[in-house]
């Protein structure tokens, strides 16, 4: 009796059983995996596999391309598996461009498996910060940061700091990478970005590795300075190159306290401007007791004592206690040619309005890459950390299967020097005139806000138009600190952007209230002056 019991209840278990397994198959679904993603170059590094539940839900599980994160176990609705990319999208470099890339592609594709191997310890830094850091009107170098590594980690990049990428095999989409303990190791990647910036050019001349003499460019640089400026307590500094960073360097060491002396290969600083204005930037660093001199040319620097001495021609001597050499910067692009990626102006990388460069899979942007100019309708190299934003963002979007173009730069750019603003954007007379215009260029003084209000001040505009078409082709201004300079670039710079001529910036709607403007802007006033010199 007791074995009959046994029997039936086996028997009633196990149809319970395959009544069971038969509602679960009905349930599931096969579902197709995606290709491209989820296979590695080789086939073995990457393995997926979905366990389909019932309804519209599907459980996913993914062992990444590169081993640094846990398998990923996910609960996806079915309608988004297709977004489920999982491309292993690799950054080289964590400034601008390659956080703006990697947050791009993260937004579009939640599922892309973004890393981003930077060279030293501090993505995402304000390098353009460095000189107010230096100055101590930025206190601490830690409030650089446009987002923090917990900020960066948190929108879902991996980082990959003091790692070295040494090397890329297209053929086989790895890249070779070193890290802090010179261990080596690859990663797999489906789309590669480069965004390996610029470095500080190292210019021919004797003593650039003395104690006491720097550049400037990275983190480490800064550091480097500062160590100096508090452990040494220098009190004159020398500063080779009058650009931009140049000219806020200046001014950084002079409210440090130092004498500084800006030395200048050409005739006037800031050659970023026509003459007249470099001419205004000089006589306001002699205000500010910053000694400048122009034409000469550095040749060596040697330890003399305590101080360094720094010669050149022609018949130039001058002894300091810092010396900073700020004379340009030139692109990171050895990586990528060794690689095989095609170069052009001046040594950068090559890239299509898309980002991409001439190998598959492979794209590039910021400081290390031609720039596209809107103007010229070309190629140039114009490393700017607005530029850097947005192209890592288009290579970043395109990376995950966009197709955004850049716009092209219009070269817009600004700098403060103690209590002046210098801005330019588009071209100049020359530049114009090389590029088959007919320029036409006037140089306009107005007030930057009604002068009946207190500390209305002078601003000064060269405006470049062309005299066939009055097609507007660049502007030039200096002004004070609250003049608004850098925003009334930034009319020129949307006027340029649109192909407006000179005589339309007068339609432009502008505000005004007399302690900031006119009822005729000073961008209006100089379009005005233009157009009775074109008659
Ligand atoms: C002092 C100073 C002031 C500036 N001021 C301004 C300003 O006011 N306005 C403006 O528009 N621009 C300014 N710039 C320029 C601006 O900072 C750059 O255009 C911008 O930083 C470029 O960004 P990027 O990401 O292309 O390159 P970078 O900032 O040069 O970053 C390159 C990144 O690549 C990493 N890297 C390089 N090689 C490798 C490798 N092989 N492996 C791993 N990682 C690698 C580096 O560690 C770094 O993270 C200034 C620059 C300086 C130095």
């Amino acid at each position: 009796m007791q074995a009959q019991h046994k029997f039936l209840r086996a028997i009633v278990i196990s149809l319970g059983m395959v009544l069971l397994l038969s509602i679960i198959s009905a349930a599931v679904e096969p579902v197709p995996l995606p290709d491209i993603q989820l296979t590695a170059a080789d086939g073995t590094a990457v393995k997926s596999s979905a366990l389909p539940t019932a309804g519209n839900w599907l459980i996913i599980y993914i062992q990444p391309r590169n081993q640094f994160s846990d398998n990923l176990l996910r609960l996806l609705k079915k309608d988004q598996y297709p977004t489920l990319a999982a491309h292993a999208v690799i950054i080289v470099g964590g400034s601008d461009a390659g956080i703006s890339a990697g947050l791009r592609a993260r937004e579009l594709d939640g599922g892309c498996e973004v890393t981003i191997v930077v060279a030293d310890r501090f993505p995402n830094y304000s390098i353009c910060g460095l000189p107010f850091f230096l100055s101590g009107e930025v206190q601490d170098w830690h409030a650089l940061a446009h987002r923090t590594i917990k900020e960066i980690t948190a929108a879902g990049m991996r980082l990959l700091l003091d790692c070295t990428v040494q090397a890329i095999d297209a053929a086989s989409h790895r890249v070779f990478i070193v890290d802090e303990r010179k261990q080596a190791r690859q990663l797999w990647y489906d789309r590669l970005i480069i965004a390996t910036g610029a470095k500080s050019v190292r210019p021919h001349l004797i003593g650039l590795d003395l104690r006491g003499v720097f550049l400037l460019r990275f983190m480490a640089d800064a550091f480097a300075v500062y160590q100096h400026l508090e452990a040494q307590t220098p009190r004159s500094a020398v500063i080779i190159g009058g650009g931009y960073i140049g000219m806020e360097m200046a001014d950084a060491l002079t409210r440090r306290g130092l004498a500084v002396m800006v030395v200048e290969h050409a005739a006037s600083v800031l050659k970023t401007v026509d003459t007249s204005l470099g001419s205004l930037v000089s006589a306001a660093l002699a205000q500010q007791g910053v000694n400048v001199e122009t034409g000469v040319r550095v040749e060596r620097i040697e330890r003399d004592g305590t101080h360094l001495r720094v010669t050149g021609s022609p018949s130039f001597q001058v002894a300091a206690d810092l010396v900073l050499v700020a004379v340009g910067v030139e692109p990171s692009s050895d990586l990528a040619r060794e690689a095989g990626i095609e170069v052009g102006e001046r040594g950068a990388i090559r890239v299509s309005r898309r980002m991409e460069t001439n190998v598959s899979d492979i794209y590039a942007a910021g400081d290390c890459v031609e720039t596209w100019h809107r103007l010229l309708d070309c190629p140039m190299y114009l490393p700017l950390g607005t530029t850097a934003h947005k192209q890592g963002r288009i290579a970043g979007e395109n990376a995950v299967g966009g197709a955004r173009e850049f716009a092209g730069t219009l070269g817009t750019q600004v700098v403060k020097i103690f209590d002046l603003v210098v801005a330019r954007t588009g071209l100049r007379d020359e530049e114009a005139r090389q590029a088959g215009f007919t320029p036409l260029t006037i140089e306009t003084t107005t007030w930057d806000h009604k002068v009946y209000y207190p500390g209305a001040h002078e601003v000064r505009i060269r405006l470049t138009g062309d005299r066939e078409t009055g097609r507007l082709l660049g502007a030039q201004m200096i002004g004070r600190v609250h003049a608004e300079i850098a925003k009334r670039i930034d009319i020129f710079a949307a006027a340029l952007f649109h192909n407006l001529r000179v005589e339309e910036l007068n339609d432009l709607d502008l505000s005004y209230t007399p302690p900031l403007s006119s009822p005729w802007d000073p961008v209006q006033v100089s379009a005005q002056v233009w157009i009775t010199h074109l008659a």
